[in-house]
């Protein structure tokens, strides 16, 4: 194993779902791609830290200030509904049913990891806040962080005088809506009960 080699796979390794072995194969894999595909692949690793940053209103990955969530007008602005990160908006934007606004957590409050709400997009969401919000439905994962989060918010909001709701989770707990199918994401939605 030479070192630039090494180097290759430590850094495939330090990826999420990716074992040493599956690093080693992918860094044998671009080593024998050609030297252009390399570079292509290589800038847009580049391409997306500088292209992407955070929309101003809801905080998802976007290209432009505003996301096309936030500037789409036939979306229902009364209703924001709080995710842990874009793959979950991205998991619900799929199922075409959701109308309404989004808001982008990036994270759950996880006191073991030192994560409290100051580190999450919270501040962000009161700024929202105003009269014409009617209901914030929060639909973080249903994990122990995913709950306390919830809980958190719901605290935090109800006295505000504005409707919080949780998604009614068939979802097994633990589990993720990036990965929740279809129906049961969907059930989840027009279950919500008020928190
Ligand atoms: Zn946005």
């Amino acid at each position: 194993m030479t070192p630039a080699l090494e180097k290759l796979i430590s850094h495939f390794a330090s990826l999420p779902a990716i074992g040493r072995k599956s690093a080693t194969r992918l860094a044998y894999h671009i080593l024998d791609m050609n030297d252009d595909d390399v570079r292509a692949f290589a800038e847009s690793l580049l391409e997306v830290k500088k292209a992407i940053r955070l929309c101003s209103i809801c905080q998802c990955y976007s290209e432009t200030e505003i996301c096309l969530h936030c500037s789409d007008l036939t979306r229902d602005e009364h209703v924001i509904m709080c995710v842990e990160d874009n793959r979950a908006l991205e998991a619900i934007e799929a199922l075409h049913e959701y109308r309404g606004k989004y808001h982008v957590l990036h994270g759950v409050i996880s006191p073991i990891d030192g994560i409290g709400p100051d580190q999450l997009k919270v501040k962000e969401l009161l700024a929202r806040l105003d009269d014409s919000v009617r209901e914030v439905i929060i639909a973080t994962n249903p994990s122990v962080e995913g709950e306390a989060t919830a809980m958190y918010l719901g605290r935090l909001l109800k006295p505000l005088g504005i409707k919080v709701t949780r998604l009614a989770y068939g979802l097994p707990v633990g589990g993720t809506l990036e990965y929740a199918d279809n129906t049961t994401l969907l059930k989840a939605i027009e279950g919500r009960t008020e928190v």
